[in-house]
C-alpha cells in the first residue's frame, strides 16, 4: 500500500481532521497550534538581517546606475503602502463582515526593475553573489562607490560566471533582470505554469530559457542538477535558500518605518495583520520572519494559498514539511494563481514558520479573479491573480468560527477598531496590458 512517511492517506486524514477538507478542495481556514512556542534560532540569526539591509544599502549606487528609473528612491528598492478604504467597504458589503481598523495595500507588486515581491529576495541573492566575486577577484571594497560595478570591467569579470534558477515565472524574471544587467550568464528553468510573457520577456534579454512540461520542484530538480556540474556556476535554491529568505526579510524594518510615517501604532493595544501569499514559501516567510523581529507578539501573520496548492498548509499542519507534496495527498497544484503553483513547501521556510505563523488559509482561483476586479475597480489597483490571495484574509479572520476564535484566544476581540490589516499585494504591474483585460473578464 502507498504510504506517506509510513502512514496511509486514511491514517493521516484521520490524525487530521481539516486534511478531508483540503483534499476535497474546500477553502478552509487554518489556525497554527504551535504558535508562539519556542523558535529553533539555530536556522537563522537576527543579526543577519542586518547585514542583509547593511548589504543593499551599499548597492543603492549601483542600482540607480543600472535602473535610472530607481534614481528617485535612491536605488533602494521598495514599494509603496496605501490606504484601500473602498475596497474595504466593497468586500464588507459583498462578503456580508464587518472589517474594523484600517485596511492597507503593500504594494509589491510596483516594486521597480521586476514588478513583484522577487525584487526583493531574487534581486538580493544575485547582488550578494556579484559582491562577493567582486571583492575576492575585482578588487571591490565594501568602502567603494558600488557605481563601480556597471563598469565595462567588472561587467566582463561577472560574465566568466553564471546564474541559473528554477521558477515558475517572477523569481525567473527577477534573477534574469538582475543578472543580465549585471553581466553574468544566466539560465532559468521554467516550470509548466510560466506565462509566456515572462519566458519573452527574458529570452529578450539574452537570457537562456529552459521549459519544462512538469510543476514547479521539477524545474528546480533540473536546474539544482545543471549548475551542479558547473563550478562556476550558481544556483539560487528557492526551496532552501538563506539569502533569498534574508533579502525578502528586509522588508520588515521598511514597512515599520512607513507605518511610522502615517502614525500607524503598533503595541499591545493596536494589533497588526498581515496576510501574504504563499508559494514555495520564501517572500511570506522572510517577510514574517522580518515582522516578527520588528513588532514580535504583536504582530499576526497569515499565509494565503490556492485551493490545488495548499503545499505549507499541508507541511505544517502534519509537521512533514518538505517531506511530503500535496499531489501525494491527491491534490493536483493546478492554479490560475502561476505564482503559487507550488506542490511541495521551503524546508527551511516551513520549519522556521512552526513557531511564527498565526495560521494560515486556501482560497478558490474563482474568488481570486472576483478580487482582482474588485481591486481594480475600487481601488484601480491591477494585479496579478497570485496577488490576490491576501485580500481575503480579513474577510476570513473576521466571519470564519476558526479566525474568531484565534481573537478571542489571544484577546483581541475587543481591539479590532484599532487593529491594522495589510494585504501584501505580490505582483502584478508587468503583466501585458492584454493579459490583464483577460483575467478581469475571468468574474
Ligand atoms: C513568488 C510569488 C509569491 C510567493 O512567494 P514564495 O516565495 O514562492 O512563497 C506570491 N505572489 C507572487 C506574485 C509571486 O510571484
Amino acid at each position: 500500500m502507498q504510504t506517506i512517511a509510513g502512514l496511509s492517506l486514511l491514517e493521516w486524514q484521520q490524525k487530521h481532521r481539516l486534511l478531508n477538507n483540503l483534499i476535497q478542495l474546500d477553502e478552509v481556514f487554518w489556525i497554527n497550534p504551535d504558535y508562539g512556542t519556542e523558535l529553533d534560532d539555530t536556522i537563522v540569526q537576527y543579526n543577519q538581517v542586518n547585514s542583509a539591509k547593511n548589504r543593499l544599502d551599499r548597492f543603492a549606487n549601483y542600482i540607480v546606475e543600472a535602473f535610472p528609473e530607481t534614481r528617485p528612491m535612491q536605488g533602494i528598492i521598495e514599494s509603496p503602502l496605501v490606504e484601500i478604504p473602498s475596497m474595504q467597504k466593497n468586500m464588507e458589503k459583498s462578503y456580508d463582515v464587518q472589517l474594523p481598523g484600517k485596511l492597507l495595500l503593500k504594494c509589491d507588486s510596483h516594486l521597480p526593475i521586476s514588478g513583484s515581491i522577487k525584487a526583493r529576495g531574487g534581486i538580493y541573492e544575485v547582488l550578494k553573489r556579484a559582491e562577493d566575486i567582486a571583492m575576492k577577484h575585482g578588487g571591490l571594497k565594501q568602502t567603494d562607490d558600488y557605481g563601480i560595478l556597471a563598469s565595462d570591467t567588472y561587467k566582463k569579470l561577472f560574465s566568466t560566471y553564471s546564474i541559473a534558477v528554477g521558477s515558475t515565472g517572477n523569481l525567473g524574471l527577477s534573477i534574469g533582470i538582475i543578472s543580465a544587467k549585471l553581466g553574468f550568464r544566466v539560465t532559468v528553468h521554467m516550470s509548466g505554469d510560466a506565462k509566456q510573457w515572462k519566458k519573452d520577456k527574458l529570452t529578450n534579454l539574452g537570457v537562456v530559457v529552459k521549459e519544462y512540461n512538469d510543476d514547479y520542484s521539477r524545474a528546480v530538480e533540473e536546474g539544482r542538477l545543471e549548475a551542479s556540474l558547473d563550478p562556476n556556476c550558481h544556483f539560487i535554491d528557492d526551496e532552501d535558500s538563506i539569502d533569498l529568505f534574508l533579502g525578502y526579510a528586509t522588508a520588515a524594518e521598511r514597512l515599520q518605518n512607513q507605518l511610522r510615517e502615517r502614525s500607524v501604532v503598533v503595541d499591545k493595544d493596536h494589533p497588526l495583520f498581515v496576510y501574504l501569499p504563499c508559494g514555495v514559501g520564501g517572500g511570506p516567510g522572510g517577510i514574517t520572519y522580518g515582522l516578527k523581529l520588528a513588532f514580535g507578539e504583536h504582530v499576526h501573520c497569515f499565509f494565503a494559498e490556492p485551493t490545488h496548492s495548499p503545499c505549507m498548509t499541508i507541511g505544517l499542519l502534519t509537521g512533514l514539511h518538505d517531506e511530503a507534496s500535496v499531489q501525494e495527498f491527491g491534490i493536483d497544484n493546478k492554479t490560475e494563481a502561476d505564482g503559487l503553483a507550488v506542490g511541495r513547501p521551503s524546508r527551511l521556510v516551513s520549519r522556521l514558520m512552526t513557531s511564527m505563523l498565526s495560521g494560515s488559509y486556501t482560497i478558490e482561483d474563482k474568488r481570486l479573479f472576483e478580487l482582482l476586479r474588485k481591486m481594480a475597480e475600487t481601488e484601480g489597483y491591477y494585479l496579478e491573480p497570485s496577488a490576490l490571495a491576501g485580500a481575503n484574509g480579513p474577510v476570513q479572520l473576521m466571519s470564519h468560527p476558526t479566525g474568531r476564535k484565534y481573537l478571542e484566544d489571544q484577546k483581541l476581540l475587543d481591539k479590532m477598531n484599532q487593529s491594522t490589516h495589510i494585504i501584501w499585494a505580490t505582483g502584478g504591474s508587468m503583466v501585458p496590458k492584454d493579459m490583464m483585460e483577460q483575467y478581469l473578464s475571468q468574474s
